[in-house]
């Protein structure tokens, strides 16, 4: 295995922490600095402030050891060799990526620059970010031998980023020395070469001894255009199964099966053809956005973007409309809310459409019974308990008394639900799936109302608001 490399990690949040962990996983001896003093005293504590499968397990095995945490960002690069950039770049204003985080972490960087570092960008930014790192580092008079700029983008998924970044697609580095690359490409040897993956303890997941992970070098131009090129495909595929969903509704024809014969094409991949609520999350709405300012500011014609985050947002109220035409009225109808993260198996709901759709429905007077297996106490920041918005202990104390069941967010618990109890916890058996996690023979079964996207209602035509409801749905729920 290649020698281990100093290491510093800016930032431990969703990325930052992922990466020191797992950089401390594959030998390498790790600094993560935050400049949230509460957030490294948790980390000192051996807790992880944020909810990702396998984090708990990295950090009592490298916590202390391996990996360090701090919030003196001087003394850690010092003892590094290549220091990572993993604080937030949020969307500004005008719709462009905020990069007054990274900038100050760069000015804080060139302060302590004492020998040649490699400073990669791991934060999702910009095409010619790493010019400008170049520059901030020059104003503060850092001398170009001593240091390197590097774009190494990150394409890990929260709820299964341990794993994405042990086992990823490829890797990317985006580099103008072969000094740099030199150090990039021992960084990842573990990856690349497979030794990680020949250990015993190795944690296993689709790369292997045979099939390591692929690494491409390219220019630091290519590489920050291939994160946002790569995000705006994947929104762009969502928003489309979800245009394709609204003309399969409007002619009673079938998404999931849709998906199922379009997804088979090895061209198109079945990935990421799920209707429903839409994207939301930290990434792909600012990263959309900062991508078609990129594009302005170079006067290339990318109006397809605006077009993706316009279906998208047009989502949460076809939902709003789905669920008016369900019940008709909202002023005072109890609603169970299941789901409030961004997308299940993480507790982050930044843009989370869930929030949003709440929100909508509070403001138009509904009651909500909120259930989520690890966003509660985050949604609690944004969404404090008031009168009209109680959080549950579970899906089904949520559901009680419900006039409807809304799933808002994909979590696996809510694909599973016991529907036998689900339907002697509710007042009225209604589930407006935004997420199409059921078949529509399983509510048939259950004998529930349900509503979800791009398929018919059950039963048939009940929820069409033109027309009257069935008897079988009459029979059902007015008592
Ligand atoms: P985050 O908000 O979870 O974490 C950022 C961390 O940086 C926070 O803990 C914050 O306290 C810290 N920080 C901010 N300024 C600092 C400073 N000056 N010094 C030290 N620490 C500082 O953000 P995230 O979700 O981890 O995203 C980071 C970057 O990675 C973004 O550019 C994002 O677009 C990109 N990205 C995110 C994901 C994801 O799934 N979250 C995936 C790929 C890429």
């Amino acid at each position: 295995m290649a020698r281990p490399v100093a290491i510093c990690v800016v930032g431990s949040g969703y990325v930052g922490l992922i990466a020191a962990v797992s950089f401390a996983e594959i030998g390498h001896k790790v600094v993560c600095v935050d400049n949230d003093p509460a957030r490294v005293k948790t980390l000192h504590e051996g807790r992880a402030p944020i909810y990702e499968h396998l984090l708990p397990e990295l950090l009592a095995k490298h916590g202390g050891r391996r990996v360090e945490f701090t919030t003196d960002l001087g003394l850690a690069v010092r003892k590094s060799d290549a220091v990572f950039i993993a604080v937030g770049t949020p969307q500004g204003d005008t719709g462009a990526a905020d990069l007054s985080y990274v900038e100050a972490v760069v000015s804080e960087i060139a302060r302590s620059i004492d020998a040649y570092k490699v400073i990669v960008e791991k934060s999702t930014v910009p095409v010619y970010t790493n010019e400008w790192v170049r520059r901030v580092l020059y104003r503060h008079g850092v001398g170009p031998k001593s240091f390197d700029v590097v774009s190494n983008p990150e394409f890990l998924r929260e709820g299964t980023a341990v794993l994405d970044f042990l086992h990823p697609d490829r890797i990317v580095v985006g580099v103008g020395t072969e000094r740099a690359a030199e150090l990039m490409r021992r960084i990842y040897d573990p990856l690349t070469s497979g030794s990680y993956y020949s250990q015993p303890d190795a944690l296993r997941g689709t790369c292997n001894t045979s099939n390591p992970a692929r690494l491409l070098v390219t220019s630091a131009q290519s590489a920050e255009i291939i994160k946002h090129a790569s995000n705006a495909f994947l929104a762009l595929k969502i928003s489309f199964i979800n245009a394709v969903a609204n003309l399969a509704e409007a002619v009673e024809a079938d998404i999931e099966d849709i998906a199922a014969g379009v997804g088979m094409d090895s061209r198109i991949g079945p990935k990421f053809l799920r209707a429903g609520l839409g994207y939301g999350g930290s990434c792909f709405p600012k990263d959309v956005a900062a991508f078609h300012c990129v594009a302005q500011e170079q006067r290339i014609d990318f109006q397809l973007l605006d077009e993706v985050r316009k279906i998208n947002d047009r989502q949460r109220d076809v939902f709003f409309n789905k669920v008016l035409s369900a019940l008709w009225t909202l002023r005072g109808k109890r609603l169970a809310a299941l789901g409030l993260a961004f997308k299940g198996g993480t507790d982050d709901i930044r843009e989370s459409p869930a929030i949003a759709v709440i929100k909508t429905l509070l403001d138009a007077g509904a009651k909500i019974a909120a259930y989520d297996p690890a966003a509660m106490d985050r949604a609690m920041t944004v969404l404090p308990q008031a009168e009209n918005l109680h959080y549950a202990q579970d899906a089904y104390e949520a559901s009680k008394n419900a006039d409807a069941v809304l799933i808002l967010t994909d979590w696996k618990e809510f694909a599973e639900l016991d529907l036998v109890r689900l339907r002697e916890s509710v007042r009225f058996p209604i589930v407006i799936d935004g997420r199409n996690l059921y078949t529509r023979q399983a509510m048939i079964d259950h004998d529930f109302t349900y509503v979800s996207f791009g398929r018919p209602d059950v039963p048939s035509g009940a929820m069409h608001p033109a027309g009257a409801m069935t008897e079988s749905f009459g029979a059902r729920n007015i008592q």
